[in-house]
């Protein structure tokens, strides 16, 4: 039995493998099928029997803004369009906040897409600018 350490590279490209991302649980109206997130009542039947789905957290910016620019806390604060059919106000990092940009795809910073607070979500493809070494 020798261990000659030759398959660390195998370790490593599982490691690079994402656990399971805990992604974002949404609620599906059971009278008309609209997707919400994070509200009480159907936006479109005002139907309060809505019952919860679960996405992968993937979406795509519809709209850019960056707050508190020019102070120290400035951050990117995006309108996220999901697949799952709805939109929601999201922080995107992982990119300086006046580089988000309308069309960018966004996936879940992993461990921060909590059931409560706000939702962190970081640039599938951050710009150019960010491969600086
Ligand atoms: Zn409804």
């Amino acid at each position: 039995m020798f261990s000659t350490g030759i398959d660390v590279g195998r370790t490593a490209c599982d490691a690079a493998e994402p656990h399971t991302v805990e992604g974002l649980v949404y609620q599906v109206c059971r009278w008309c099928g609209t997707a919400s997130f994070r509200k009480l009542l159907c936006p479109v039947c005002a139907s309060s029997d809505l019952e919860p789905g679960r996405s992968d957290g993937h979406g795509v910016v519809v709209r850019s803004s960056v707050v508190n620019r020019y102070s120290r806390v400035m951050r990117n604060e995006s309108l996220v369009r999901f697949p799952e059919g709805f939109v929601y106000r999201c922080r995107i990092v992982g990119a300086a906040p006046h580089l988000v940009s309308v069309g960018d795809r966004v996936r879940p910073v992993d461990g921060t897409t909590s059931e409560a607070g706000e939702v962190v979500l970081e640039l599938c493809d951050p710009p150019l600018t960010a491969n600086w070494y």
